[in-house]
């Protein structure tokens, strides 16, 4: 690790709370706060992407030695390193939560790799901070398994996401209490060092924006501009028009986001607007789930059942809603509203373009006509109401051939199915739809080949299917990390049938439907 270079420009170049440590405060007039990560009494490598390594440039013995396990589960620092926790606000399930900032994430600093890329390198789960407020600082194994693992998931399906090098068990317990209910219990802990390009949030101009630090707003958004959009021309202080072109990329970024996790069946759960990237990457995996059977209404988040704000469904809508309420924080840096009703406007535009690439690549089909819109509306209808796993329907609807196109069954895709009494309910309905879907592939220039194609690449076989998270979580709790090698290496490719593995591809098994950590998730982490 001494190879590492490190450049860390948010602490070089941003105000810093004067005072450093965890002592828990208010912070004003600065965007961090020098807090060091607390050792650990047992530092050891459950799990790490060879992938992400290699983008550091990390090689194999690297992480196979004690320093990286020390590293990662933050008992040493690496020549370079300044650790940070990150200061900033949110509005959660839609109230203004006021300063709420890195409470268990610790920031080591920013690497730059051999091709000149910038990477942050985070700890979460390392302690306390002066935004621990309640909490500990500390993260319990199965939510940092879950974590780790759906951070590479999402990034070999194609979604913009922060990454995971490591996860690290720490040796000590955690107490929590995961029901909410009362009975506490102690856990094992786990640190997962997270890694994205910025970590810069939606909360993070909303707080100087909140307590009228027009001054420190500002800095921040030219600090933004300069280092997380290298693309966009650099920055003049109050260059309207760069700032406006940085706020429709945003939002076109945040759209495209979106609109991938529909096409994949993926929850968030807690779109605070403290967990919104301001590169749209997809970052701070909680309470998140995958959709089996599918239904625009599920939430997988208990603390989210009443209202249902993170509800599949919602999610477009609650992205819009957040960059409103980052719009209102940004008024101060721009003097006309103009660009950032622009940006908004911006937003739906994208978010309904990629909705009907979604429906195209779906579907298979060249492009998406007026008319796919209502036919992916039927089909959502009948997948809610017969209860249909999203993710099967789809891989297997790209595999029908032109046999069972001419005289539509339900045979291939029967696997799919949750409940046979509703299948055999909707069996004339759903072979009505192939029907007319069939007919609309006759009016398509694709050829079978040129469509099966198209929709493989955007119906995966392999999802992190939230019963198979649970369950290499149960062995890695009983001390068996193997479960989670297992799962990475299946999801490395989950575009790709992978002979041998068809366990990691079927419906969600009868006794996780009600289970914990299968179905709901508290936001006890
Ligand atoms: P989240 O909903 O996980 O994004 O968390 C919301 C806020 O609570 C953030 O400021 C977190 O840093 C903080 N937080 C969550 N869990 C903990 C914890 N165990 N210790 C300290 N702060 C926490
Ligand atoms: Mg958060």
């Amino acid at each position: 690790m001494q190879e590492l270079r490190f450049d860390n420009a948010f602490v070089t170049q941003l105000p810093a709370d004067p005072e450093t440590g965890p002592r828990l405060r208010q912070v004003h007039g600065a965007l961090y706060s020098r807090v060091d990560p607390t050792p650990v009494a047992a530092p050891r490598l459950l799990a790490h992407a060879h992938e992400v390594a290699s983008l550091l440039g990390i090689d194999e013995a690297d992480v196979a030695t004690p320093a990286f396990a020390q590293v990662f589960g933050g008992n040493a620092l690496a020549a370079g390193m300044q650790p940070y926790a990150a200061n900033y606000g949110g509005h959660q399930f839609g109230q203004w939560a006021g300063q709420l900032g890195d409470g268990r994430a610790i920031s080591l600093g920013e690497t730059i790799n051999a091709k000149g890329e910038r990477w942050e390198l985070q700890l979460k789960g390392a302690g306390p901070t002066p935004y621990s407020r309640k909490a500990d600082g500390r993260a319990v194994l199965r939510s940092s398994i879950r974590e780790f693992l759906c951070s590479e998931a999402m990034h070999h399906l194609g979604v913009p996401t922060t990454r995971a090098l490591s996860l690290v068990a720490t040796g000590e317990a955690v107490v929590r209490d995961m029901f909410y209910d009362g009975h506490s219990k102690p856990e094992p802990g786990a640190i997962v060092c997270r890694v994205a390009p910025s970590f810069i949030r939606f909360g993070s101009f909303e707080l100087p924006a909140s307590r009228g630090d027009v001054a420190l707003l500002k800095q921040l958004v030219d600090f933004t501009i300069r280092r997380d959009f290298p693309e966009l021309p650099s920055a003049s202080s109050d260059d309207e028009q760069l700032r406006g072109e940085w706020f429709g990329q945003v939002c076109a970024r945040t759209a495209s986001m979106v609109a991938q996790w529909m096409r994949v069946g993926f929850v968030h759960g807690v779109m605070n607007t403290d967990n919104l990237s301001i590169l749209g990457l997809t970052i701070d995996y909680g309470p998140y789930g995958w959709v089996e059977d599918f239904d625009l209404d599920w939430t997988p988040n208990t603390t989210d059942a009443a209202g249902r704000r993170y509800r599949f469904g919602n999610q477009a809508a609650v992205a819009y809603w957040n960059l409103t309420r980052l719009a209102n924080a940004l008024v101060p840096a721009f003097a006309s509203t103009e660009p950032l009703q622009a940006g908004l406007q911006r937003y739906a535009d994208a978010y309904a373009a990629a909705e009907r690439d979604n429906i195209a690549a779906k579907l298979g089909l060249a492009e998406c006509l007026e008319e796919d819109l209502g036919r992916m509306e039927q089909l959502h209808a009948l997948l809610a109401s017969a209860e249909v796993d999203m993710t099967l329907f789809f891989r297997e609807l790209s595999d029908l051939g032109a046999a069972d196109l001419d005289q539509p069954t339900l045979a291939s895709l029967n696997c799919a199915f949750y409940d046979e009494a509703k299948r055999r309910q909707a069996e004339p309905a759903f072979i009505a739809w192939l029907s007319d879907y069939a007919a609309r592939l006759r009016r398509d220039p694709l050829t079978a080949g040129e469509r099966r194609t198209r929709m493989h690449a955007a119906n995966p076989r392999y999802v992190l299917r939230n019963y198979l998270a649970q369950q290499a979580i149960d062995r890695a709790e009983q001390g068996d990390a193997a479960g989670i090698h297992e799962l990475l290496e299946v999801l490395r490719r989950p575009y790709d049938d992978q002979p041998g593995c068809e366990r990691f591809a079927q419906r969600r098994p009868d006794w996780a439907k009600d289970r914990a950590g299968c179905s709901m998730l508290s936001c006890s982490s």
